[in-house]
């Protein structure tokens, strides 16, 4: 019998692993893939997220990005920029590989499996049965991603949404000639992004609207005009689950974090620092709830509410921005608004912190 059990290797699940294990816990960590595994994802990681891993993921960074082209409808491109880092770039398979590998060199038991076919709960464990057989733990975190197995087993309200993001790799002579790129200027309620690595950039589109699907041709329309080749590789699309803010666990032994819980925001699709947050959340109320008579569901409920806020913030500004996403670009061409955001950002601060912290002017 396991302490925890966790289904998804993602960076909800490893996050959580990490502090299960080194508070001695037996961990066990199911995929249904071996490592390293291919990932829809452009790998970019804001300041917050970075500085949130509790080990050092700089040999991982394929670039430091100080500069972000933006790109409105009819109208010139803007830049922000700042003396510090505002995303980090990295691939993330070896992000995940290089989490994973973390993981299991404390201790994690890792096993691949191909089917979930039921959760069970009892009041003192939860049994998952695979097609590798039953395996049983007090805990069960799902961090199975968007299309979260665990999910469907548990629970009982659909408090999410998908948005649908489709990303490829370039190849391009010099990718240290470009920078970090969003252009909201080609579709409606959409952007397109350009993620400068080492030895490629990344581009993707990120969609709200069902009927502006992010099409593979479309991704290589952007290719030939912005890197002068219709030769993409490692095309993938996945969906990016959010609405979030609305999650609460039907279980007391059963915990949902990252995209399963739809803990992804909404306005550009940043997931990568929520699954961690919420992975370690999601360990830190099983750790607690040992010594306390308030239930580990209880307490994650209380630890979620500032990333709760924070997603229902980037959820109304979604619906803002989208809807005038002219006016939106054009207060953050004001340099007041942009170095609020751009500062906040750097300085590693969520959106709500950003939002509340009072101005240099302000009294
Ligand atoms: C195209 C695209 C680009 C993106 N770019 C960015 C970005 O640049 N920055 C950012 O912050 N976010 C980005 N995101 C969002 C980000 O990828 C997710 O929010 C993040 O990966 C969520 O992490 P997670 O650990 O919750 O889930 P995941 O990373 O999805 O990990 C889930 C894990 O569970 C495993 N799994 C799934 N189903 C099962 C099953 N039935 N049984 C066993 N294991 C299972 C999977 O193999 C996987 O390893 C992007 C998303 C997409 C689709």
């Amino acid at each position: 019998m396991f302490d925890v059990a966790i289904i998804g290797a993602g960076p909800a699940g490893t996050a959580a692993a990490f502090d299960l294990l080194i508070q001695g816990r037996k961990v066990l960590i199911l995929d249904k893939y071996e490592f390293p595994r291919k990932k829809a994802c452009a790998g970019g990681i804001t300041p917050k997220g970075y500085h949130l891993f509790r080990y050092d993921i700089s040999p991982i960074v394929k670039r430091k990005c100080r500069i972000i082209k933006i790109k409105p409808l009819n109208k010139k491109p803007f830049f922000v920029t700042d003396d510090r880092t505002l995303c980090y770039m990295t691939r993330r398979e070896e992000l995940d590989f290089f989490s994973l590998k973390k993981v299991i060199s404390i201790g994690a038991d890792f096993r691949v499996i191909k089917k979930i076919q039921s959760i069970g709960e009892t009041p003192f464990s939860v049994d998952i049965y695979t097609d590798s057989g039953c395996f049983r733990a007090s805990y069960l975190i799902g961090a199975d991603g968007a299309n979260s197995v665990v999910r469907r087993c548990v629970s009982t309200v659909r408090f999410y949404e998908k948005q649908l993001a489709i990303e490829a790799d370039v190849r391009v002579g010099r990718p240290d000639m470009y920078q970090m790129e969003f252009d909201f200027s080609r579709l409606r309620n959409c952007y397109y992004w350009l993620f400068p690595k080492d030895d490629h950039v990344n581009i993707g589109i990120y969609s709200l609207a069902a009927n502006a699907r992010p099409q593979v041709q479309r991704l290589i329309d952007f290719a030939e005009s912005r890197l002068l080749t219709s030769r993409l590789e490692a095309i993938k699309g996945y969906p990016i689950c959010t609405g979030g803010f609305k999650y609460r666990p039907d279980s007391k032994r059963i915990l949902l974090a990252g995209d399963a819980a739809g803990l992804a925001e909404r306005l550009l699709g940043e997931g990568i620092f929520f699954a961690v947050k919420s992975g370690q959340q999601a360990a830190q109320s099983i750790l607690e709830s040992e010594h306390a008579a308030v239930s580990a569901r209880d307490l994650y409920l209380e630890k979620l509410k500032p990333i709760q806020t924070d997603l229902k913030a980037y959820d109304l500004s979604s619906k803002w921005f989208y809807r005038f996403p002219r006016v939106s670009l054009k207060a953050l061409s004001f340099p007041f608004i942009r170095n609020r955001f751009v500062n906040g950002y750097a300085d590693g601060k969520t959106l709500t912190q950003i939002l509340m912290t009072k101005g240099l002017n302000e009294s």
